[in-house]
Formats: C-alpha cells, sequence, structure tokens
C-alpha cells in the first residue's frame, strides 16, 4: 500500500460502499470500511446488474464469479398486466452495450463486492455517530466510544444516512405511499417455468417484475409496487414481513404467469419505496457522498445499486494519488461527472415510465462506461 496515497475512511458496506472499498484498493489507497451491521445476512431480494454497472464490476475482477451464479436473461421484457400483450422488448446480448446482463440474488452479489475487500479492512459493530474535521483529517465517531481518522471519508450509509445528515442537513426521505412486496423463493414449488427475460407487468396503478436469480433458474424473485393508502414506513426496510394472502388479492386479474408466480410463493416481505430530491451538494471539505446516501431512488429502473457502483468507479478515478493534495476539488469533480446523470436517473425512475412503450434511447443508460468517461464533462444523462 503506498504510504503517500490520502487515507480513506468509507461507512457503510452495502453495495455502494463495498463497490468503492473495491476500486480504491485497486487504485493503491489505504481504506477502512466502518459498517453499523455486527454481520452479513443474506437478504432475500434480486437484484438486476445491466451493463452500465458489469462494466465496472468487470473491472474489478468479479464479472467471471457472477456470471457463474448469475441468469442471464433473454431480454428486458415489458408486458401488459393482463393481455400479457408485449410493450417493449430489448434483447440484450453483450456486444449491444459491452457487458452482459445479469439477474442475481442480492447477496451473491455482496459476496462478490466483498470477496474483493480484504476482511481487516471492513469493521463491523460500528455505528458512526458522528464527524468532524477541523483542518487536519475527518475524526469519526462510532456509538462504541471509539474513534478513527482518516484524510477524507465516503458516506456510502444509504437512505437514512447519517453522513449526508452532517454535511447536508436533515430532512426525512419522501415516501409516495407505494410499497413494494418482494420474494425470493425455489422454482420448483411452481407448476410450470416462467418466461426466461426480466419481465414487467405493468397494470393501471400497480406493478410486478419478475426474474430467475439463478444461471439453473431454480430460484426467481419477484418485487412489486403497490399503492398502500396508510403511509406505512418500517426501520427495519429490509426485514419486515409482509401478508402473502393480501399480495395475492392486490394481484388478481393479472396474467396466468403472474398468479401461478404468485399463487407458489410461501412467504414474502414487505417495504416502503422511498427516494429523495436531488442534493445540492454531495461534499463538505474532505467528505462526500455516495450511493443512495446522495441519490436514492425508487427502485423502478433498477439503478440504485448500479449507479452506487459506477460511483465508485468515478470517484477512484478523481481521488488524487498523494497525500496532502486537493481532496475538495476531486470531490467537486466527481459531483459536476455525476450528478446529471443520477438526477436524470432519479427524475426517471420516480416518473416510473421507463421502457413502459415508445422507443426511448437505451443508449446513455446502459452505454455508459465510468471506467472511461470523460471526468471534466457531466456523464451521459
Ligand atoms: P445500502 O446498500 O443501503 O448500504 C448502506 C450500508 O450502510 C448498510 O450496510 C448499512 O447498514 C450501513 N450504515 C447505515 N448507517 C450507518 C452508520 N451510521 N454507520 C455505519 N454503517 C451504516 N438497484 C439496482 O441496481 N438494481 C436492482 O435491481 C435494484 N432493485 C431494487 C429493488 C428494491 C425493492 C429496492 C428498494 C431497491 C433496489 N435497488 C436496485 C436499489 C439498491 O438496493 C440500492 O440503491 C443500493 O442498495 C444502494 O447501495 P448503498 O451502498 O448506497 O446503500
Amino acid at each position: 500500500m503506498a504510504q503517500n496515497k490520502p487515507s480513506i475512511a468509507i461507512v457503510g458496506a452495502g453495495m455502494g460502499g463495498m463497490a468503492v472499498a473495491a476500486t480504491l484498493l485497486q487504485a493503491g489507497f489505504d481504506i477502512q470500511v466502518y459498517e453499523q451491521a455486527s454481520r452479513f445476512g443474506r437478504i432475500g431480494a434480486g437484484i438486476q446488474m445491466l451493463p452500465n454497472s458489469m462494466k465496472v464490476l468487470r473491472g474489478i475482477g468479479v464479472e467471471e464469479r457472477l456470471r457463474q451464479v448469475a441468469f442471464m436473461p433473454h431480454s428486458h421484457l415489458n408486458r401488459v398486466w393482463d393481455t400479457g400483450e408485449v410493450k417493449r422488448e430489448l434483447p440484450m446480448p453483450e456486444d449491444l452495450y459491452g457487458a452482459p446482463f445479469l439477474c442475481m440474488h442480492r447477496a451473491d452479489l455482496h459476496d462478490a463486492l466483498s470477496a474483493a475487500v480484504p476482511t481487516e479492512r471492513i469493521q463491523l459493530n460500528k455505528k458512526l455517530v458522528g464527524l468532524d474535521q477541523a483542518g487536519g483529517p475527518v475524526t469519526l465517531r462510532f456509538a462504541d466510544g471509539t474513534t478513527a481518522e482518516a484524510d477524507a471519508v465516503i458516506g456510502a450509509d444509504g437512505v437514512h444516512s447519517i453522513v449526508r445528515g452532517i454535511i447536508v442537513g436533515p430532512d426525512a426521505p419522501i415516501h409516495r405511499g407505494r410499497i413494494a412486496y418482494r420474494a425470493v423463493f425455489d422454482s420448483a414449488l411452481m407448476p410450470s417455468g416462467i418466461t426466461p427475460s426480466r419481465t414487467k407487468w405493468w397494470g393501471p396503478d400497480r406493478h410486478i417484475v419478475i426474474y430467475y436469480t439463478r444461471a439453473d433458474r431454480s430460484e426467481l424473485y419477484f418485487v412489486t409496487s403497490v399503492p398502500e393508502a396508510a403511509d406505512w414506513v418500517t426501520p427495519e426496510s429490509w426485514s419486515a414481513k409482509g401478508d402473502v394472502r393480501e399480495l395475492r388479492r392486490a394481484y388478481e386479474g393479472f396474467h396466468p404467469e403472474v398468479r401461478m408466480v404468485l399463487d407458489a410463493c410461501p412467504d414474502c416481505h414487505k417495504w416502503a419505496i422511498l427516494e429523495r430530491e436531488p442534493l445540492p451538494n454531495w461534499s463538505q471539505g474532505r467528505v462526500v457522498l455516495l450511493g443512495d446516501a446522495c441519490h436514492p431512488m425508487t427502485p423502478y429502473m433498477a439503478q440504485g445499486a448500479a449507479t452506487s457502483i459506477e460511483d465508485a468507479a468515478v470517484l477512484a478515478r478523481c481521488l488524487p494519488d498523494m497525500r496532502g493534495a486537493d481532496i475538495e476539488g476531486a470531490f467537486r469533480r466527481y459531483e459536476a461527472h455525476r450528478k446529471p446523470r443520477t438526477s436524470r436517473i432519479q427524475a426517471i425512475s420516480s416518473a416510473n415510465t421507463w421502457m413502459s412503450g415508445g422507443n426511448d434511447d437505451t443508449s446513455w443508460l446502459y452505454g455508459y462506461d465510468a471506467w472511461n468517461a470523460p471526468l471534466d464533462e457531466p456523464a451521459a444523462g
């Protein structure tokens, strides 16, 4: 590890935190990750990695591992909720955008990212409660009474980010009264297989996305968006249970393939869908935000983790090589490049119009290459 490179503390070991740990280690930085959880659980959820994030994952050396476990869908398929009519289908062969489109279990992606970061670089049970930056290094304060120092801090602490609250000020995420039910379960519970695409079934005021999460199609995942009158929010956003009978009722009248999946599903979880407007700034001094901490979005474009992973590549490219160099300027350069793109994605995600029909250009989204995009102009957006 080069002694003259800045030391970087990363708060949060989620998708963005682990990705930036990997990109910074690869670039030779001295990093340390601080995570509030006591262990990494296998959260029952799927995740789509589209070619824009797969290019970053290829650069940090985890693509092959993911190809072994993940499902490669035939296409990005959008269908009408009851008739099954195709609204838009986008097959994604690898050469279209320079990387594959893979669907996987969320834990398999996290495991792959973790494999790129030695365990001694990750400290668990470290809940950040405060930050002080007064000239010299930044001091991090944790709930267990301990402190740590680093030349710079990256807040990758998710939608409820403490770091964001410290550098931008407090506010609550926006909850527009929509709920996501989700489940991952054994495909053998169904009488037959599903269409081997990532299929989004578009209803008048709700939708459901369904796909396999394993290469051998042994497991599948769905996630919904349903209006819910009550402003239902829980801090236990990943572990709260839903009622599968309520879920089935919410999708009565949907296409037989959707009904088959929901009838076979033994159990489900329930999430409040949260988002925020784009922030006025992503950094203050030597503290910067990444991922959901600065651009949380609805999951409707499957770009939340993907854009966090893109951030990780760009941040590693922007950070200066030498201690004492202009870290603040590097953070501003990162934000100037990234924010136009993530703000556009946040807005389209919020409207939930992506690929709902028409012929929107998809090349700016999936064709972006975070390793090679010119840093002194705004990222494609
Ligand atoms: P997180 O993954 O939330 O990680 C934050 C980490 O910080 C956590 O480990 C947390 O414990 C830790 N932390 C928080 N506070 C502290 C603290 N004070 N001190 C220390 N540690 C702390 N994205 C996609 O790209 N593709 C998809 O298909 C997709 N599907 C989705 C489906 C749903 C229903 C939802 C809700 C989201 C989906 N997303 C998807 C979005 C994706 O899950 C998020 O955008 C992504 O997890 C953000 O990564 P992150 O690292 O910024 O935050």
